[in-house]
């Protein structure tokens, strides 16, 4: 089924971690690269580990641009909030990525502020995360 673009939420952006950690991080999934086959920049994630955004970005360990690579991180401009808030607190020279991009994407272009979020239909339910 092809995902059609949603700008509150979608699929779920991965990391990929250099086991020797001294590579940059990459990122992969997401809307971009679903099939996680290559880093959103091109690049070939063989042999890296796959982590979930949400059990490395946020963390303060990771906060420092340098460790990231900065192509992947321009092309999560175009993935969805729910994904790209993961990324909030990597700080870069004029703010942190919450300051440049998450709170820029809540604010939207004063053009398009009198228009509702565009948002996909709820998936239908056997796709639903169910939890219990
Ligand atoms: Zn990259």
């Amino acid at each position: 089924m092809a995902m059609i673009p949603n700008e509150l939420t979608g699929p779920r952006v991965y990391v990929a971690v250099d086991d020797k950690k001294s590579a940059k991080m990459h990122l992969t999934g997401g809307f971009h690269k679903p099939d996680r086959d290559k880093a959103m920049c091109g690049t070939s994630i063989e042999g890296k580990t796959l982590v979930d955004a949400r059990d490395i970005a946020p963390h303060s360990e990771y906060q420092d641009s340098e460790l990231w690579c900065l192509r992947c991180i321009g092309i999560l401009d175009f993935e969805p909030l729910d994904q790209k808030i993961l990324f909030s607190a990597i700080k870069f020279q004029p703010g942190t990525y919450g300051d440049l991009v998450v709170i820029r994407h809540l604010q939207r272009p004063s053009k398009l502020k009198t228009h509702p979020f565009r948002l996909t239909n709820a998936p239908p339910r056997k796709d639903w995360r169910i939890v219990k």
